[in-house]
């Protein structure tokens, strides 16, 4: 065992400085610890230096360095303790130099130098924070959503305190530096446990981690930093936007902290239904009545779309529940608006329910014209009335119906079939 001195670093003479291994200075942020990293770490790789002692012994340092600077945790014991913060239960300065690569985690850098996963860096404790996104909703009409819309909102947002400019403090004071913490946001406790000295990093009581004591508030803002006002923000909707979908209005959340940016605003999008529409993404269906006579006959008719109404012949003949499809007249894609979805019409043949007189004479009239499919059950029963009784005649009737059906005629599930294949 060697002797150990009064400074840490003293023992640990050999070490260089990870700061100078890295060639940063001591207020580097993470961003640029990793860039001087990853120039270490490519000069000196061991997969690009096979048998290099030296380059293997110059890279195991940079990463060592990294390791811990990177980390805000233990860059903040190295500050306060140099190496000796991660000496305590190591194994009594074995190996090298008593730190444990074992479980650190390299994928993050080594991902983006090797091209392989690729991770993101942690947000630099005390560093630029963006603000937080802010969510909020609004309504628009069925047919806005088809067309796009400008909409204005009104929302309560955050902005930096006029007078104090976000610090919090009040006019002609600064906020100071938190004594407990140095400013570093963090407090480390020592405690001895049966492995060792073990060292807790909390967030600082009495600053809350900014690292700042406001003496004086800022009566604006109470020594928040932030006033709340209503804001009128005009929101622009895209043509085609569906319900439930949002619109992402960068930088109009609330404002970041330490000179990051503000987040964003997102709005989610209600869209109302409509009266006479359904939807389904950039489809739109829609019952059409028509009469038996446009039915039969053939007919134009008038069937309403989103662009107004359009005129559609009816081919003679045409059975109900048939469907149409009108081209183009959907809801155009979000991307483009110029790709548009299709307007599905069923076609209803409405049965009168209430006829004038002279209809129903007119009607009747038809009717025997067309085969008198009023005086067929009267017709039908007339030569088994002097058979057999009414009764039986109608159990005739009904099991020679149900025969045919079976016989490979058509049935009316069949026919439904038929009609919404065309
Ligand atoms: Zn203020
Ligand atoms: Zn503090």
């Amino acid at each position: 065992m060697r002797g150990k001195g009064k400074d840490p670093r003293e023992t640990m003479a050999e070490k260089r400085d990870f700061y100078e291994v890295l060639g940063v200075d001591k207020n580097a942020d993470n961003a640029a610890l990793k860039k001087a990293f990853r120039e270490m770490a490519k000069k000196y790789h061991p997969d690009t230096h096979p048998g290099d002692k030296e380059a293997e012994e110059k890279f195991k340092e940079a990463s060592e360095a990294y390791a811990i600077l990177s980390d805000p945790e233990k860059r903040q014991q190295y500050d306060q303790f140099g190496m000796a913060a991660f000496e305590n239960g190591g194994g009594g300065g074995a190996g090298a130099g008593g730190f444990d690569f074992g479980g650190m985690d390299f994928s993050d850098i080594f991902g983006d130098l090797f091209g392989f996963g690729g991770g993101r860096t942690r947000q630099t404790y005390n560093g630029p924070m963006q603000g937080e996104d802010v969510r909020t909703s609004v309504r628009i009409t069925f047919e806005e959503a088809i067309f796009g819309v400008d909409k204005e909102i009104t929302i309560s947002q955050k902005d930096e305190c006029t007078s104090c400019h976000g610090t919090g403090a009040k006019a002609g004071t600064t906020p100071e530096t938190c004594p407990k913490c140095n400013g570093k946001g963090q407090v480390v406790y020592t405690s001895q446990s049966f492995f060792g000295t073990v060292q807790n990093v909390t967030t600082c009581p009495d600053c809350h981690g900014t690292g700042k004591i406001i003496k004086h508030k800022c009566p604006d803002c109470s020594g928040t930093g932030f006033t709340s006002s209503k804001k009128k923000i005009a929101v622009s909707i895209p043509a085609g936007i569906d319900n439930g979908q949002m619109v992402r209005l960068r930088g109009k959340g609330e404002p970041g902290t330490r000179g990051g940016g503000r987040g964003d605003l997102l709005v989610q999008v209600i869209v109302g239904t409509s009266p006479k529409f359904a939807r389904q993404d950039m489809d739109i269906f829609y019952q059409q009545d028509i009469s038996f006579a446009q039915a039969a006959l053939g007919s134009e008719v008038r069937i309403p779309t989103v662009d107004g109404d359009v005129i559609y012949t009816v081919r003679p003949g045409t059975q109900p529940g048939t469907r149409v499809r009108l081209k183009g007249k959907g809801v155009p894609s979000l991307r483009n608006k110029n790709v548009r979805g299709d307007q599905y019409v069923t076609l209803n043949v409405a049965v009168p329910t209430r006829l004038s007189d002279e209809a129903k004479e007119a009607l009747r009239a038809y009717d025997l014209a067309a085969g008198d499919s009023l005086g067929k059950a009267e017709r039908d029963a007339a030569p088994a009335e002097k058979e057999s009784t009414s009764s039986e005649a109608g159990k005739t009737a009904g099991e020679k119906n149900s025969s045919e059906n079976h016989k490979g005629k058509k049935t009316i599930f069949d026919k439904i079939k038929e009609n919404f294949t065309e």
